[in-house]
């Protein structure tokens, strides 16, 4: 790999022709969405110019080409993340779909009152409020595992909070709002030892390292399609199916039967059973098409360049007085937070826009994270794989004028 293929890469990403307030577009939002490479975008025009039908119903030749190539996705991803079966690849509209289906559900089937779920103090809204909800409806107790200043996960806190009646644990891999990364395969581990199933959110860890779901050995795995190239509206829920099997229907409808009757309905097998009404049938193939397009690069060379660009990032921020780095631990996935003397970020993000580089300013759905930084809002900057050392630079530059700007 070299800037070279850094620059392959790239170019196959339009929007990185468009002028931004008058500037070439400096993206540096990966972390809230991907921006989308032409063949991806190719493949939804041409999915629906040339083969639009409903998926799973029609006899006729369109309906079978659209659902071999919406089925083949699932393939994609059961070889992706290597699951032991399509049937463990569940579709959904995104996480955070995907989580609420594994709270509700797994919560309906296995909760009872007094029991116990753990999430860590650096969670997403989207795997915080779900578990609220089923732990409302069950009587359940939420956990939280504390952080250190650095953003490190309390390894001795998670350990030592299992009781006989943990039911539940919930985690992200790397935090969306500091891109700090949890040791995750020791967090499966402790949680295993104590007989507890685990969740891993990977909405910011699917598009930056390979992912072995089996030798992880995580009982469900969660990730948008949106975050790693492909389509909005898109989600994956991984889950073992010895449990999926015994889970019951998040949602119900068509498409997820076996037998009606007013009396009695019979669901279908995995993965249907949780797939009810019609799916986002052309973002799953697009989602399909961005996974080939991984498959071509290699998910290891992409995480040789974000780890250069996170080296290089924090060489330069580190170097500046004036800024604050909010959790960082040299564990850091191609985020990177922080704060600047005296200027909100809102007007940073603000300031930087007016100079074409987009950044996000906010609480990054986290305010239990950021209550405990004691701030309201961080400004973030995150890469992807078409991110170049010469935009960060510019940003970072940009810095040191919206600092002399506010403090002149
Ligand atoms: N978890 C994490 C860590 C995320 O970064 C996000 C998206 N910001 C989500 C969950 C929710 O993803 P979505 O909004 O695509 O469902």
């Amino acid at each position: 790999m070299n800037m070279l293929s850094v620059q392959e890469w790239r170019s196959q990403f339009p929007i990185f022709q468009t002028n931004m307030n008058g500037y070439p577009l400096i993206y540096l939002d990966s972390a809230a969405t991907t921006q989308k490479p032409q063949i991806v975008i190719d493949s939804i025009v041409e999915h629906l110019s040339t083969a639009n039908a409903n998926v799973h119903r029609g006899v006729y030749e369109l309906s079978q080409i659209a659902t071999d190539r919406f089925e083949q996705t699932r393939n994609r991803i059961q070889q992706f993340i290597h699951a032991n079966s399509p049937t463990e690849i569940i579709f959904t509209k995104g996480a955070t779909e995907a989580i609420n289906l594994v709270a509700s559900s797994y919560g309906e089937l296995a909760f009872e009152e007094h029991d116990e779920i753990i999430l860590t103090l650096m969670e997403h809204h989207a795997n915080i409020i779900p578990w609220q909800e089923i732990a409302k409806k069950k009587g359940c107790i939420i956990k939280v595992v504390p952080i250190s200043m650095n953003g490190t996960l309390c390894m001795e806190d998670y350990a030592s909070m299992f009781t006989e009646k943990t039911k539940f644990v919930s985690m992200v891999w790397v935090s969306n709002a500091i891109g700090v990364e949890n040791p995750i395969k020791q967090c499966i581990d402790i949680a295993h030892s104590h007989g507890v199933p685990i969740l891993v959110d990977a909405s910011q860890a699917i598009q930056h390292k390979k992912i072995d779901v089996q030798s992880l050995d995580c009982d469900f795995l969660v990730f948008s399609g949106h975050k790693v190239y492909g389509p909005t509206g898109t989600g994956i829920l991984y889950g073992k199916s010895s449990i999926l099997d015994r889970m019951p229907p998040y949602q119900t409808g068509g498409d997820m039967i076996r037998k009606v009757t007013f009396e009695k309905t019979t669901f279908a097998d995995l993965p249907s059973k949780f797939e009810a009404g019609t799916p986002n049938i052309e973002g799953f193939i697009g989602l399909g098409t961005a996974i080939q397009f991984l498959q071509q690069i290699s998910m290891d060379d992409i995480t040789n360049h974000e780890l250069a660009l996170m080296n290089h990032a924090i060489k330069l921020i580190e170097q500046k007085e004036y800024i604050k780095v909010i959790g960082y631990n040299g564990t850091n996935v191609s985020a990177l937070s922080f704060s600047m003397d005296g200027v909100h970020p809102h007007d940073i993000a603000s300031l930087l826009d007016r100079k074409g580089i987009a950044v996000r300013a906010g609480h990054h759905c986290a305010h239990p994270l950021m209550q405990f930084y004691g701030v309201p809002s961080t400004t973030r900057i995150s890469f992807a794989l078409y991110t170049t050392v010469e935009e960060i630079e510019e940003c970072i530059e940009a810095l040191d004028e919206i600092h002399t700007l506010f403090h002149a």
